[in-house]
């Protein structure tokens, strides 16, 4: 992007305590990210860290003391990228999340790693000695066209080969198949194809609950005006019967490839070698309480 806006900054600490359920630290190398995905739910952070330059299109680099005492991450889930993606093309550069995983070898942290790009692939080696890793790689779309409309990081293609490289080398992997977009994300074709080279498959539909949402249903507008209609009903008028109708079919379909389908991540009990398991994550409690209405109807 040609009016990127790249600074360093100095930060007291770079690992977070955090809320989400899924780890105990969060650690963001980055403020901003410069993938700039159009349905990006960090691109809240611009309010906290004073930019009001477009999402996408500003980075800060953080620079931090050395992690004192490493030792005592022994155990803890450390999320790294939850509001930026760890392996921008500017990582190439600065290479922020090197040094921290460098700072962090040997200290028995259990990190997990979300990103978009298979820059990633540099740190295999790293990655691969800490105990319990993850690696999860997003793809929400197997349309390299839809692809490039929303993100700015490297093809699918690239992506599933990167994945495929951590499986292989014995590290868990994550795909992660989030957002899914109503009427255009093929969620089965996703699943057969990354089916043999993951341990999870990670289910999330599309949130349009922040300032992105009217750039969404605009380009749905433009360029998929027959789903138009599905999309107002989802965003504007509450309704849930498609995640409710996607449910069932997916779950089916994971029947039908001998795949269990959850709605609670164990993934990490299963040997590494059992087939991915598939945790759906949409519309978490009211999808649960329609499997229940389901139930006793049926
Ligand atoms: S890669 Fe992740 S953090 Fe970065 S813009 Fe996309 S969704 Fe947001």
């Amino acid at each position: 992007m040609e009016d990127m806006v790249i600074k360093e900054i100095g930060v007291k600490s770079i690992l977070s305590r955090s809320n989400l359920p899924v780890c105990e630290y969060s650690v963001n190398p980055y403020i901003g990210c410069t993938h700039g995905c159009k349905y990006c739910y960090a691109s809240f952070m611009k309010r906290f860290t004073g930019h009001s330059e477009p999402w996408g299109s500003f980075l800060d680099v953080k620079r931090w003391p050395k992690i004192k005492d490493p030792k005592k991450y022994a155990g803890k889930e450390l999320f790294i990228g939850s509001v930026t993606d760890p392996y921008l093309p500017q990582e190439e550069f600065y290479e922020r999340t090197r040094e921290l995983l460098m700072q962090l070898k040997g200290s028995g942290a259990k990190i997990s790693i979300a990103t978009k790009s298979d820059l990633i692939l540099r740190d295999l080696d790293l990655i691969k000695d800490f105990p319990d890793a993850r690696v999860s790689l997003s793809i929400n779309t197997l349309d390299e066209a839809f692809r490039s409309d929303m993100d700015n990081a490297v093809s699918i293609e690239r992506r599933l080969d990167a994945m495929e490289t951590f499986y292989r080398a014995g590290v868990r992997t994550t795909c992660f198949v989030s957002p899914i977009f109503p009427g255009i994300t093929d969620a089965e074709a996703i699943i057969r194809r990354v089916k043999d080279q993951c341990n999870l498959i990670w289910l999330e539909n599309l949130n349009l609950r922040g300032g992105y949402k009217k750039a969404i249903m605009d380009y749905i507008e433009n360029t998929h005006p027959q789903l138009s209609h599905l999309y107002r009903d989802i965003y504007s008028g509450r309704d849930r019967s498609y995640w409710e109708m996607l449910d069932i079919r997916l779950k089916d379909y994971a029947a039908e490839l001998g795949l269990d389908y959850v709605t609670n991540d164990d993934s990490m009990k299963r040997p590494f070698n059992a087939p991915p398991v598939i945790v759906n994550y949409f519309y978490h409690e009211q999808i649960k309480r329609s499997a229940v209405k389901v139930k006793k109807n049926g």
